[in-house]
């Protein structure tokens, strides 16, 4: 009887444990104005793939819900209370809008232009799968959190990319690109100024490929002080996430 008590415990363990996964959800009717982005999403199935992909990424402690939804303003945010990730329709909407200017400025083709709109919502779900580790691993931080989801993000976009999307990095740049007016709040915010965001994310990147990032530099105007610092800098990212997320960081498809 006792022995059946234990195969139970350890089947109610086990289940708990395979359920214990990155889920998604999207919602299907939101406003009219931002009903094109459901539609994108059910068509794309990036609901499902970014289950998938995630799962592929890290094995976590309790289950974590990815929803896609209308929030009534832009957004995206990883919530500990009830584990849960949530990426505001209108953030995609906000997205669109900027960097469609951007890339009309920049003579940029539709092509490059779907890219980078690709590479900022991998980035910002990265940076906010981030957060959801760092709470659900329970990994200890010195300095702003924000900046270490940051890290995290660029770290998996070079490693961990989304399936035919290479560069999430460059993504990130064009969301961080707008810049923040400087004021007392913005200087007090958690986060870094848009502006130090791109130089930070351009320097990580090129530190980690310095061949194929070697024109992020110029691009972000990244002072040459700094560019000197990236390769070390990208080097301490590098040997801290596999350190700090430790047995939950999940080999690469294909490894070992
Ligand atoms: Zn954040």
């Amino acid at each position: 009887m006792f022995r059946l008590f234990i195969l139970a415990i350890a089947l109610a363990i086990a289940s708990g444990q395979a359920r214990a996964q990155f889920q998604t959800r999207f919602q299907t009717d939101p406003p009219p104005d931002l009903q094109r982005w459901a539609d994108m999403l059910r068509k794309s199935n990036m609901p499902k793939s970014t289950a998938f992909l995630l799962n592929r990424i890290a094995a976590i402690p309790r289950p974590v819900m990815v929803s896609f939804k209308s929030c009534g303003h832009v957004n995206a945010q990883y919530d500990p209370g009830n584990d849960e990730l949530t990426f505001c329709y209108e953030l995609f909407s906000d997205l669109g809008e900027r960097i469609t200017q951007k890339a009309r400025e920049g003579r940029a083709t539709p092509e490059q232009t779907a890219a980078a709109l690709g590479g900022a919502i991998w980035f910002i779900l990265y940076h906010e799968v981030g957060h959801a580790l760092f709470h659900q691993l329970n990994v200890p931080l010195l300095g702003r959190e924000e900046d270490s989801a940051d890290q995290l993000a660029v770290w998996l976009a070079i490693h961990r990319p989304p399936p035919g999307l290479d560069d999430g990095v460059i993504g990130a740049l064009s969301f961080f690109a707008t810049g923040s007016p400087l004021s007392w709040d913005r200087l007090g915010d958690e986060h870094a100024l848009d502006q130090q965001r791109l130089q930070n994310v351009a320097c990580w990147a090129y530190g980690a490929d310095p061949v194929r990032f070697g024109w992020l530099p110029a691009l972000v105007n990244l002072p040459e002080h700094r560019q000197g610092r990236c390769a070390t800098e990208w080097k301490k990212i590098d040997d801290a996430v596999p350190r700090l997320l430790g047995r939950a960081l999940k080999q690469p498809a294909g490894r070992t």
